[in-house]
């Protein structure tokens, strides 16, 4: 099939590559014009492990390829994906959906005279955009042969090309069956390699919904599970032992289960505060969700105050943290909304004299773009022993496994300072405490 994806970010590439590799003729529309000009190029725009191969099999194949131009890249689709980004508005809170309903104007006029075409709503969108992007692109193109279709992504980042041949599931919403059995055949060379896959279609306002229902209710298991954490340091329970004996129960599940310092990336933040504002505008209080946006917030700034009180114990001045970790998460460079750097920033905020030294194995340049306003106070390193070399307290902040393998004898020895802060657990206990390293984790 012919394929048109608007965007080109963390789903829209993973999402082009991966159709291109499932054979259908794919065209990646975004209007960054670098962004375009590096794929066309062969170069991946953002770390995702096993994606750049796959990009450059299918453009070798002549599978994929990318436009700035929206009139050019969709030409020929019979199906349109819409995969730009649907942030927090920065004073409503409320998602903005200023580049899908620009995407969908601009669509509108593109596809005035093409015959029946399928757009589909990859982006996260709150219950109901379907409905006004249709109404939306009838105004502008009365005569538009097109069905719009809620098509929710539930990638996870660090593991998007395994996550878009092998999902959990392909929630299609759609109100017409012709729309229907368009992306049916679209998935059908997934679904014929990945049997585990299950294919559900549901009215377009569940859909839509399922999207937010699915990313709240982990972020408040990831909530609920760092409240426990709490719990374990006051009770002397171990938050290791816990999680596991919860997790073992089937109803449960072992994943989302691991405290760290809060939940972040470009989804649970922003799709929280989303539901929680729809909800809100329909008369409603998501109290659990609400519960989650606030303990999230809280449990960073928790964060923030350990490695101070540890910076305290330190009679160096001007004093030196090592920081382990800036991406929201391991396995991809993605810093938006990184508990990492908002912890970071906290601490770098009252501790105005502090030195930082940090070390990310993918994500220093994203980082660096956002940590531009303490420039001057950090130094970006090329390893974990050369980020902890003076510093006298060491944060790890992503759980990286890397970090988990880390030599403490070599970093007990290049550190000025004994504390380590391990917000993600990932460090030899036992080991720090022989080494005569001051060790503090999570939960227990
Ligand atoms: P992103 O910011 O990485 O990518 C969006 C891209 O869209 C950008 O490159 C931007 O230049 C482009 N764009 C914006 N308006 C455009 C237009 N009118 N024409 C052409 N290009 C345009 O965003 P993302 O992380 O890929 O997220 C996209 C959507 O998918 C969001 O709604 C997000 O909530 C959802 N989502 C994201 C993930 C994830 O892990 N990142 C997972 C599931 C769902």
């Amino acid at each position: 099939m012919k394929v048109a994806i608007i965007g080109t970010g963390y789903v829209g590439l993973p999402t082009g590559v991966g159709l291109a590799e499932l054979g259908h003729d794919v065209v990646c529309i975004d209007r960054e014009p670098s962004k375009i000009e590096r794929l066309k190029t062969g170069q991946v725009t953002l770390f995702e492990e096993g994606l750049s191969e796959l990009l450059t099999r299918n453009m070798a194949a002549g599978r994929i390829s990318f436009s700035t131009s929206m009139a050019q890249g969709v030409k020929e689709a019979q199906v349109v994906l819409i995969a730009v980004g649907t942030p927090s508005h920065p004073v409503t809170h409320e998602a903005d959906l200023r580049y899908v309903y620009e995407a969908a104007t601009e669509l509108a006029y593109c596809l005035k005279d093409h015959d029946y075409t399928v757009i589909a709503t990859k982006s996260t969108v709150p219950v109901g955009t379907g409905d006004n992007i249709e109404s939306l692109m009838a105004k502008i193109s009365p005569n538009l042969k097109v069905d719009v279709v809620s098509l929710p992504e539930f990638l996870r980042e660090g593991y998007a090309v395994h996550d878009f041949f092998y999902p959990d599931r392909i929630v299609i919403g759609a109100n017409s069956e012709r729309a229907r059995d368009t992306l049916k055949e679209l998935y059908a060379p997934l679904l014929a390699q990945s049997p585990k896959t299950q294919l559900l279609c549901v009215k377009r306002r569940s859909s839509e919904t399922i999207k937010y229902a699915a990313n709240s209710f982990l972020a408040t298991k990831i909530h609920f599970i760092n409240e426990m954490a709490d719990f374990c340091e006051h009770t002397g329970a171990d938050i290791a032992e816990v999680a596991q004996g919860m997790g073992l129960d089937h109803r449960i599940g072992p994943s989302f289960l691991q405290p760290g310092p809060g939940f972040g990336g470009s989804c649970f933040p922003k799709d929280t505060l989303a539901l929680y504002y729809m909800a809100h505008h329909n008369g409603l209080e998501l109290s659990l969700v609400k519960a989650t946006i606030d303990g999230n917030q809280k449990r960073m700034e928790q964060m923030a105050a350990r490695i101070r009180a540890a910076l305290e114990r330190s009679e160096s001045a001007p004093r030196c943290l090592a920081v382990l970790g800036l991406a929201f998460k391991n396995g991809t460079d993605d810093c938006r909304t990184s508990p990492a750097l908002q912890i970071l920033k906290a601490v770098l905020k009252s501790e105005r004299d502090l030195q930082v030294r940090v070390f990310d194995p993918e994500a220093m340049g994203k980082a660096q773009e956002l940590l531009q306003d303490y420039a001057a106070r950090i130094t970006y390193c090329v390893s974990e022993l050369e980020a902890c070399t003076g510093a006298d307290v060491l944060a790890v902040l992503t759980e990286w496994p890397q970090f988990a393998a880390l030599n403490l004898a070599e970093i007990a020895h290049v550190m000025r300072g004994t504390q380590i802060v391990d917000c993600r657990n990932l460090l030899d206990a036992k080991q720090a405490q022989e080494l005569g390293l001051s060790y503090q984790a999570i939960g227990r």
